[in-house]
């Protein structure tokens, strides 16, 4: 047909109209929706569930136990993470309606601004910090986090965060989890390189993730990258080789690189946990929670 809706089962066409697309990643497409009847907006991720068939596992069985993951996610409430509105299956399709968010990725906010101040790093970073604690507080381990998955509430520096395509990513198999890292490896932990995406790890991979994610906001680039020609990605990660030249951090206080040490540490075990992250010194300013709490 000639409507926007063609090729949507009706459990969804009856509730949302879905329109332009908002964003892409591994999983799929995630598009904005219109709830029919009242005019809010919600962003519906499509998930084709022929990439979960995987492992000798029928899809069913799959199935289910997404759906078991989908009820604990969407039992979580929390400001800096996404909400979970309506979760719609179809024998083909997951649909999961999201809390839209208006501001865009972490990911493409540094790169039109080129590096986040200190301070502002600090705001936004603090969040995020009490969004994974929060996550980790419930037995959830993120698995994914990179500037792309850290969505932005509005176009202002100082703004609320909310980290999101969490959870699901353990239900994709070991194969495809490699070549998604394939393509942005640079956030991966020593421990999953290592274990060639086996699962043998712990929550502690949050931890590194995050720390990367902070060494870019504050200085606009990598720690770990494939330009860097003194060796390939996966050794630098391995052996937890990257610094702080003086030309691009002289702006940046001691207290935020040592965090940023005790946290892209490569024994997961050494690593801190993120009770630790927020007593860590830099994150002990008031005036910033203040604002961040608001
Ligand atoms: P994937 O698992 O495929 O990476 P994500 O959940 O990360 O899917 O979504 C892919 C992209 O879609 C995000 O990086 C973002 O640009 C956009 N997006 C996802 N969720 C929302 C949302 N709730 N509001 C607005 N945009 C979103
Ligand atoms: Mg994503």
């Amino acid at each position: 047909t000639a409507n926007g809706d063609s090729g949507l089962p009706a459990e969804l066409s009856e509730k949302y109209t879905l329109t332009r697309t908002l964003g892409k990643g591994a999983c799929g497409e995630v598009k904005l929706a219109f709830a029919k009847g009242s005019c809010d907006k919600f962003a519906c991720k499509l998930i084709s569930k022929k990439k979960f068939s995987v492992g000798g596992r029928t899809q069913m069985n799959l199935s289910s136990q997404v759906m078991g993951e989908v009820k604990i996610l969407k039992a979580l409430k929390h400001p800096c993470i996404i909400g979970i509105e309506d979760v719609i299956d179809t024998p083909d399709m997951l649909y999961i309606v999201l809390e839209l968010v208006e501001g865009g990725e972490l990911f493409d906010k540094i790169i039109s601004i080129d590096k986040y101040s200190e301070e502002t790093a600090k705001m936004l970073f603090y969040q995020m910090a009490v969004a994974i604690k929060y996550l980790h507080d419930q037995g959830i381990t993120h698995r994914d986090l990179k500037p792309e998955n850290i969505l932005l509430a509005s176009d202002e520096l100082e703004t609320l965060i909310k980290v999101t395509d969490f959870g699901l990513s353990k239900f994709v198999d070991a194969g495809s989890m490699m070549k998604t890292f394939c393509g942005t490896p640079s956030y991966l932990a020593p421990e999953i390189l290592l274990t060639a995406g086996s699962g043998a790890y712990t929550k502690a991979i949050d931890c590194w993730s995050l720390g990367v994610i902070l060494f870019i906001m504050l200085s606009g680039y990598p720690p770990f990258s494939d330009e860097r020609k003194d060796m390939d990605l996966p050794k630098q990660i391995i052996g937890g080789h990257y610094s702080f030249p003086q030309q691009y951090w002289e702006d940046v206080s001691e207290t935020a690189i040592d965090l940023m040490k005790k946290m892209m540490v490569v024994d997961p075990t050494k690593r801190l946990t993120f009770d630790q992250v927020l007593a860590h010194p830099w994150l002990q300013d008031e005036a910033m929670k203040e604002k961040a709490n608001n």
